[in-house]
């Protein structure tokens, strides 16, 4: 078992202050001013009322575990890594987004569970948000 992969993701126009934040160690979210929806993935309208009036504002970067698998044969970078934790994190602002856990043994990790946002840097002027449990 080695660390994960820290491949850079595709950044685009709508993506960039997104990208941009992590690489700086903030998590930031869309948010509809219209509606008030806190919006993921990223983008520029609002999925729930289509306004295009989206800010970004600092997510406090916290969540509980809300889904996850246990990969045991990663596939191509990511098959030196496994056993690896796969989940889907639901961030105390609602939404909920497709992470790893770290920082942990996989058999440590439970759904419920309190997690924190910490960033793997790409090297690429970006970083990628994974979560470790919140008590260590
Ligand atoms: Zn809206």
């Amino acid at each position: 078992m080695t660390d994960l992969p820290e491949i850079a993701p595709a950044v685009t126009l709508e993506t960039r202050p997104f990208w941009d934040a992590t690489a700086e160690g903030r998590l930031i979210l869309p948010r509809c001013n219209a509606c008030s929806t806190v919006i993921w993935y990223p983008r520029l309208f609002c999925p729930s009322c289509a306004s295009d009036d989206v800010s970004w504002v600092d997510a406090a970067g916290t969540g509980t575990v809300y889904s996850f698998t246990v990969v045991r044969k990663g596939q191509g970078p990511f098959a030196p890594a496994a056993p690896y934790v796969l989940a889907y994190v639901e961030l105390d602002e609602g939404p909920r987004v497709m992470t790893n856990i770290v920082g942990c043994r996989p058999d440590d990790v439970t759904v419920g569970q309190r997690v924190v946002v910490t960033f793997a840097d790409t090297g690429e002027a970006t970083a990628l948000y994974r979560f470790r449990p919140a008590d260590r």
